[in-house]
This record gives C-alpha cells, sequence and structure tokens, in this order.
C-alpha cells in the first residue's frame, strides 16, 4: 500500500486536480490520499491558508469579513466550476465556514486553528468528489474519523502515540480514501493543527499508521537539489538521501520537505519518495533509512537565516559545575528553545531563533543571566544566518572541513561560529546573514563543480 500526498500548487486548479487523479489512479496500490489547501496558481498568487488566516483576522479584529470570506469562496468556486462539481458543494463550503466562524469568533486561537484547517479540509471533500465524479470508488475521511488524535496546542499539534492504533484500520476500508492534511483532533475534540507545512507530517503519520510500503510525496520540483536553484544555476539531483540528511537540510532552509515530517515513517523505516506532480515519470528523491555512500559525502548545503547567539564570557566557565545547565534553565523558564551551543573554556555561546528575544524578553534573559550567572561578558549578536554542509559520513573523510574552510576564506566570508555534532552528518558555519548566499554558493562549488584541468 501507498500512502501519496499532494501539495498545495499540486491542487491549485481544476487542471492541477486532474493530474493528481491521473497518478493516484496509474497505481491501485495508491489507497490513501492526503491532500493539502489549494495553493499558488502563479507567483503572485495567494495560497488559501493564507486567505484563511486573513478572514480569520478579519473575524477577529472586525476587519471586512465579507471580503475575506469571499475570497476564499472564490478559490473553491474556480476548481469546483472547472471540474463541474456541482454548486451544492460552494453552499455547503460556505456552510461550514459560516458554523465555524460563529462557534469561535470569540476564542481567538480556536478561530486560526479551525479556520487554517478548513483549506485541507474542503479541498479533501472536493478531491473525493472528483475521484468519485470519474467513477472510482473514493471518500473523504476526516482526521477524526481517520484516529489522528493530537495535543491540544493551537497551531503546533503533536500526533499522540494511541493515534497510531486507530490509523492502522485504515487498512480494512475499501476504496481511496482522502485524508486532508495539516490537522488533527485533540481529545476534547477541538480541531488543532500542525505548524505550517504541516501536510507533510499528515502524510507521514498516515504512512507510519498503515505500515505503507512507500510514502509518495508529490510536490512541484522534479527532485531535491543539492543546493537551493535559486542560487545556483542546473544543481546537482540527489537521488537518493537518508532520513538524516533530510533531517538536516530541511531544517536549515530546504522547504521541499517539512522537517517535522521524518519522525513518523523513522521508527518504521518507511521510505520516502519526493516527486513532481507536473512530470510524475522523473524519479524523483527517495529518502531512505540508509544508502551506500558514493563519492563525495556531502549531499547538500543548505543555509537558514534569523538567528541570533548569546554570547557569554566568565573566567573558569570549564570549571564551575551546573553552569551549562543553570543558563539553559533561564532560557526554559521563559519557554525559549535553542537551536546549538557552541563553547570554549571560558565562554559560551547559545544560538536562537531571534523572534524568541522579542516583547522585552531579551532583558530579562540578559538580566537573570548576569545577575545569577554573574558573568563577566553577555551580550546578543544578531542577523546571523545558519550555514549547513550536509552528508552521512562527512566528518570520517579527511579534508572536508579544510575545502569548507577554504573556500569560505576565498569568498571573503567571516566565519563566527563552527559547530559539529557527533552525528557527524552535518557541520555547521554561523556567517553573518548577509554572507549567507556567498557562503552557500562557495561551498557548493567547492564540492560539486567538478575542477578543470
Ligand atoms: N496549507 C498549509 C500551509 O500552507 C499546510 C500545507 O500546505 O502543508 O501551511
Amino acid at each position: 500500500m501507498k500512502v501519496v500526498k499532494f501539495g498545495g500548487s499540486s491542487l491549485a486548479n481544476g487542471t492541477q486536480f486532474k493530474k493528481v487523479a491521473n497518478i493516484v489512479f496509474a497505481d491501485k496500490e495508491r489507497r490513501i490520499v492526503v491532500v493539502s489547501a489549494p495553493g499558488k496558481r502563479s507567483d503572485e498568487d495567494i495560497k488559501t491558508t493564507d486567505l484563511l488566516i486573513s478572514l480569520a483576522e478579519a473575524v477577529y479584529s472586525g476587519g471586512n469579513e465579507r471580503e475575506a470570506l469571499h475570497q476564499v469562496l472564490m478559490r473553491f468556486a474556480d476548481i469546483i466550476e472547472e471540474l463541474e462539481l456541482g454548486e451544492a458543494l460552494l453552499t455547503e463550503i460556505e456552510e461550514h465556514l459560516l458554523s465555524l466562524i460563529s462557534t469561535y469568533r470569540e476564542d481567538e486561537e480556536r478561530l486560526y486553528d479551525a479556520l487554517k484547517a478548513s483549506g485541507e479540509n474542503q479541498n479533501a471533500k472536493l478531491v473525493a468528489a472528483f475521484f468519485t465524479k470519474l467513477g472510482e470508488e473514493a471518500h473523504y475521511v476526516s482526521p477524526q474519523e481517520a484516529g489522528i488524535i493530537v495535543t491540544d496546542q493551537p497551531g503546533n499539534a503533536r500526533i499522540l502515540p494511541e493515534a497510531y492504533n486507530e490509523i492502522a484500520k485504515l487498512r480494512d476500508r475499501t476504496g481511496i480514501l482522502v485524508i486532508p492534511g495539516f490537522f488533527g483532533y485533540s481529545k476534547v475534540g477541538n480541531i488543532v493543527t500542525f505548524p505550517r507545512g504541516g501536510s507533510d507530517i499528515t502524510g507521514s503519520i498516515v504512512a507510519a499508521g498503515v505500515d505503507a510500503d512507500i510514502y509518495e510525496n508529490f510536490t512541484d520540483v522534479n527532485s531535491i537539489y543539492s543546493v537551493n536553484p535559486n542560487l545556483v544555476k542546473d544543481p546537482n539531483k540527489m537521488k537518493e538521501i537518508t532520513y538524516r540528511e533530510m533531517r538536516e537540510l530541511a531544517y536549515s532552509g530546504f522547504s521541499v520537505f517539512h522537517d517535522e515530517a521524518l519522525q513518523p515513517v523513522v521508527t518504521k523505516k518507511i521510505p520516502v519518495r519526493i516527486k513532481n506532480t507536473n512530470k510524475p515519470e522523473s524519479p524523483g528523491t527517495k529518502i531512505v533509512a540508509d544508502r551506500v555512500p558514493e563519492g563525495m559525502p556531502v549531499v547538500g548545503i543548505a543555509s537558514d537565516k534569523g538567528f541570533c547567539s548569546i554570547n557569554i564570557t566568565k573566567y573558569l566557565m570549564n570549571r564551575e559545575v551546573g553552569f551549562g545547565r543553570r543558563l539553559l534553565e533561564i532560557l526554559e523558564e521563559e519557554g525559549i528553545s535553542f537551536e546549538h551551543t557552541p563553547s570554549g573554556i571560558d565562554n559560551m555561546s547559545v544560538i536562537l531563533r531571534s523572534h524568541h528575544l522579542h516583547n522585552g524578553i531579551e532583558e530579562r534573559v540578559l538580566n537573570k543571566i548576569r545577575t545569577e550567572l554573574l558573568v563577566e561578558d553577555v551580550h546578543v549578536e544578531r542577523d546571523l544566518a545558519m550555514v549547513m554542509v550536509v552528508g552521512e559520513g562527512m566528518a570520517r573523510t579527511v579534508g572536508v572541513a579544510s575545502r569548507a574552510t577554504t573556500a569560505l576564506s576565498e569568498a571573503g566570508v567571516n566565519i563566527k561560529m563552527i559547530n559539529q555534532g557527533s552525528s557527524e552528518v552535518s557541520m555547521m558555519f554561523g556567517v553573518d546573514a548577509g554572507h549567507a548566499d556567498l557562503a552557500v554558493q562557495s561551498l557548493y562549488h567547492a564540492y560539486f563543480t567538478p575542477v578543470k584541468h
């Protein structure tokens, strides 16, 4: 059995729906289909999820609710009209949205989650209706019916372990099952969404739950490239990478596959294949548990901006038992998660996503560090980017790091931090955000561009 997930661009209009139907019907093993909300039809277009967020804003802050609702309905109306699915479906969608608005009008977080989720929810109904119209047995299955039981934290759902037993029962159902991505239901019955881009997570959970042979993730690129194709012309295509490599790349800016979407499939070692809805014959990229490394151990270069670093200096820090714990506790008290902690004998840096230090939190954190840890110096360094060189077994290969540092120095990029964890899957360089693209380009050429003799 295959679980197939289609992203927003794969379902942006009626023409895309037809491609999806062809792909699903071409293989009888494609029994479970997970869908996103309709995405962008062109670069200037707005995703349905963003239109729904605007609708939630209009409802909650007293904006132009009618206009915002109209914008959402138009997206679905276009698809319904192109596929001749019948006016009744559009009326149903409108009634559904109005009922969500009246139920959650006063409850900001639930209102946002319920409306955001409705993009995928209504789209799944349209996909099931379209498949049925084409003569296939297809059923819309709500996440509640599918057993996607999640934690109750709005916008940040996590699957609960007991969900998997429920999801396994989907194996016994007949026909093609169409499940909306991006949300589940909490035990108390609330609609709770995963983080943005979270339909990938639903697909992975369902694939793990039904013990699928493969999780096929259809998007709008032929494969995952070794580097952002907007930065390097015609970059290397990856045929096969491991879960660990994908996790590192997804974390550091590769948006093709959500970085939280790997965990469910990893445990069961279910392979994931990234494919292109617009070119389904292309083999795409396969993400697997293990692979035999061939050639250079580096598979990809990525970068992500929006980081800052809290840099702390204290003489004899290395001898002070519990220093690190107390420092991280200060962050914990503020509900802040950290990303990396490079350190020296008398200094330690904690790298965070910058948005954590908003609204006076920075002042509080720095004061606590000064007064509770009695440090000599603490300051925040901003506008950092983390550049990652990723590849299994890289750290065991002589010369990988030197090639990177040479490339960065030749490009005039100042390395502010270097971090290589024990996992041996990645090497991280902290650089000024303004140098991130240049750093990525120079690293890519250092590893992937053949030397000309
Ligand atoms: N529609 C949601 C978003 O735009 C989830 C997804 O497409 O995966 O974030």
